[in-house]
């Protein structure tokens, strides 16, 4: 994979194109999350992301990507030790596991990127502690994606943070510009040196996406050739928001309406 890509600098109608595209991949992740319930199967969680795709009128970007073979569905399904690019199919989810989906909406020409990772009923304290540390380091990386900051600030205070919780960040696969293609450029890995790397501008659009791992950094992909899991089959997570830099900072594209993170209980309207 080249990453000699293009990085596009959007205007703000553009930006609110991908906000919309972003509210629709919300949804489509909440609705996922909403069926993951022990005795579901990964492809029941597809289905219901790509319901509310349908719904839109929109498709994902995932479907038929590139690789050994195209892809074949709308989601990405991982399963515990499954760090990213879990085909959804049937393997039945079941009570402790925790799962990551990710998603693709293309609307109006335009791409929106973003993952989660949701309990299966009760957790162990580990894997509760993964989740809450690697959405966390979402977030803290989010808070560097600042005019004058460069691509190094933000990977390395992803990095910083969960090395310091105890876990590991891949080194194989990446954050990435994102817009009228899903990966653009700047790569933007989870570890890195601060004060490096591209200086970040207002319009630009980043899909930033820790990955983090419990007990090693190194992964390897099954002989599906698209599953990438943890060498070690330890515990991992993934959580993704396309964000864009803006003069008045960073402008979360994929939260849903409200502000509600995708994947959490719904707050009742008084
Ligand atoms: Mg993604
Ligand atoms: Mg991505």
């Amino acid at each position: 994979m080249s990453w000699e890509r293009q990085i596009s600098i959007k205007s703000s109608r553009e930006l609110e194109i991908m906000r919309v595209a972003g509210q629709i991949n919300a949804e489509a992740l909440q609705a996922a999350s909403d069926a993951a319930i022990p005795g579901a199967t990964t492809a029941d969680l597809n289905a219901a992301a790509e319901a509310v795709l349908k719904k839109h009128g929109v498709i994902s970007p995932f479907y038929k990507y590139p690789g050994a073979y195209p892809y074949p569905t709308s989601t990405t399904v991982s399963v515990n030790e499954e760090l990213v690019h879990g085909i959804p199919g049937s393997r039945i989810l079941k009570e402790g596991d925790i799962v990551s989906i990710d998603c693709g909406a293309f609307y109006e020409g335009f791409v929106a990127d973003s993952a989660i990772t949701v309990p299966v009923g009760h957790i162990s304290n580990l894997a509760q502690k993964l989740l809450d540390v690697t959405e966390k380091s979402l977030y803290v990386g989010i808070e560097k994606m600042v005019v004058g900051n460069r691509v190094g600030d933000v990977s390395f205070a992803i990095q910083d943070y969960v090395e310091n919780q105890g876990f590991f960040v891949t080194r194989e696969y990446t954050g990435h510009g994102v817009g009228r293609e899903m990966h653009e450029g700047p790569q933007v890995p989870n570890y890195g040196t601060p004060g490096r790397g591209l200086l970040l501008r207002p319009g630009m659009t980043i899909a930033l996406e820790p990955m983090v791992l419990v007990g090693t950094p190194a992964t390897r992909v099954l002989k599906d050739q698209w599953t990438v899991i943890s060498f070690d089959r330890s515990l991992t997570a993934h959580f993704e928001h396309s964000v864009a830099v803006t003069e008045n900072g960073p402008m979360i594209l994929t939260l849903l309406e409200n502000n509600e993170k995708p994947g959490r209980k719904k707050v009742e309207k008084v």
